[in-house]
């Protein structure tokens, strides 16, 4: 893409503050990921910056503009430009790193190539501005042309100052469908022990994007290459098999792991989603999707609903799954859209009679209860305009006819 083209694809609420740091006698330039995605032809999501300004500088050049100072330490201020948050961060060279993450320091430049060159990989180490075109120190948009990852300087140096770097190669080889330099690939693996001491939260969180991909299977095919496997994954490893085949299920990283790791339990999906400190919805969904495929397929509506209940709110991620593997689901997923669309099912979550209510009013037997609330769910499924109190009362009496022991005391 040529330099003017650049400057006409980006917005005017990004140029307004180019326009700002050079009245106030600085430099502002565009770097990271929005550069390296208008190069490629791709809308950047946000738009990140550099300038030689420092931040006092920069507070007292954006005095008019709303400004939230969240990472001034680190020398990066946000700026509301029309409404639109745009981090400009000061030209920095980190200090040294003494926890294979943080830098113990950062140092603010006035020079732009020191900036440039703390920067993980060549694509994300290019900056631009109108007046000085590309700067382009390390041959990023070669790399970007010919699709491949390479580490900014030696690359075994850059993964054990910070190991995030060796996922996030993989991670942008799945985004960017890019080639990992087999140098910067055979350091991720020399240095990948330093994984283990990055929090689990960011480990996850590059997983996940990874995983959401278009060209999942790239990325996480070099992971495995490189024996990232055991520090990602730990004691469930990814099926290799089945790893060209997630990309034909929707960019899910629940789903996508389910096909991943269906050998495993759910029991111990649940355990390892837990150890990624995942949230509780995402432990649920990954150990749900599991279990639901081995469970066989909904061919009623009685057995939709149980389905649909049963597997709340990943039923339908459950019946991708087993599409994936060539299964038949139409019939499957329109049974249970219709439950789900009558509210038959969702509304069945909830029995319109509670265990306290039964006991008192017919005397039942605190540890029979939970037998005798699933036998009335059972029979809701089956019709479900059952599900009302009186009538679920009529029906419990008559199911403790047929097993008496369920009553305190004998009629
Ligand atoms: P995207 O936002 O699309 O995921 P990005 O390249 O913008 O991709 P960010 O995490 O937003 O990635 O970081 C912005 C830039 O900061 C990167 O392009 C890179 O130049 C630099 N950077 C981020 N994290 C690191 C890191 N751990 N080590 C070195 N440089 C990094
Ligand atoms: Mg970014």
């Amino acid at each position: 893409m040529l330099d003017r083209s650049i400057k006409e694809k980006i917005p005017s609420y990004v140029h307004v503050l180019f326009d700002t740091l050079a009245a106030a006698g600085h430099r502002g330039y565009l770097v990271g990921g929005s550069l390296r995605d208008l190069l490629r032809g791709v809308a950047p999501h946000d738009y990140d910056m550099t300038t030689d300004a420092s931040p006092d500088e920069m507070l007292e050049i954006f005095a008019d503009f709303r400004v939230i100072p969240t990472g001034l330490k680190h020398g990066t201020l946000t700026v509301l430009s029309e409404g639109h948050p745009i981090e400009i961060t000061t030209h920095r060279c980190d200090g040294e790193y003494l926890d294979a993450r943080r830098p113990e320091s950062v140092t603010f430049t006035r020079r732009l190539a020191d900036d440039l060159a703390r920067r993980d990989f060549t694509v994300n180490a290019m900056a631009w501005n109108e007046q000085e075109g590309l700067v382009d120190l390390f041959g990023g948009r070669e790399d970007l042309q010919s699709g491949i990852i390479r580490a900014v300087g030696d690359p075994a140096t850059r993964f054990s100052e910070d190991a995030l770097r060796i996922l996030r190669a993989f991670r942008f080889s799945a985004q960017l469908d890019f080639e990992i330099e087999p140098g910067t690939l055979a350091a991720a693996r020399e240095r990948r022990e330093g994984l283990a001491r990055i929090s689990v939260e960011r480990i996850f969180g590059e997983l996940t994007r990874l995983l959401e991909a278009p060209a999942a299977s790239r990325g996480l095919s070099a992971l495995l290459d490189a024996d990232c496997g055991e520090l990602v994954f730990f004691d469930c490893l990814p099926d290799r098999g089945a790893i060209k085949a997630i990309e034909g299920l929707a960019p899910d990283a629940a789903l996508r792991l389910s096909l991943l790791l269906l050998h495993e339990s759910p029991l111990r999906l649940h355990a390892l989603a837990k150890r990624w400190h995942a949230s509780n919805a995402f432990c649920d969904a990954l150990a749900g999707v599991v279990e639901a495929a081995r469970e066989p397929l909904p061919a009623t509506l009685y057995h939709a609903r149980r389905f649909v209940v049963r597997y709340w709110p990943c039923w339908e991620r459950a019946l991708a799954l087993r599409a994936a593997f060539g299964e038949q689901v139409e019939e499957a997923f329109v049974l249970s859209r219709t439950v789900v669309r009558d509210k038959t099912a969702v509304e069945l979550r909830r029995l319109a009679v509670n265990g306290r209510e039964l006991q008192d009013a017919l005397g039942i037997r605190p540890e029979c209860t939970g037998e005798l609330l699933a036998r009335l769910q059972d029979l809701v499924w089956q019709k479900p305009e059952r599900n009302k109190k009186s009538v679920l009362l009529g029906l419990a009496v008559e199911l403790c006819r047929e097993h008496p022991t369920f009553l305190k005391y004998k009629e």
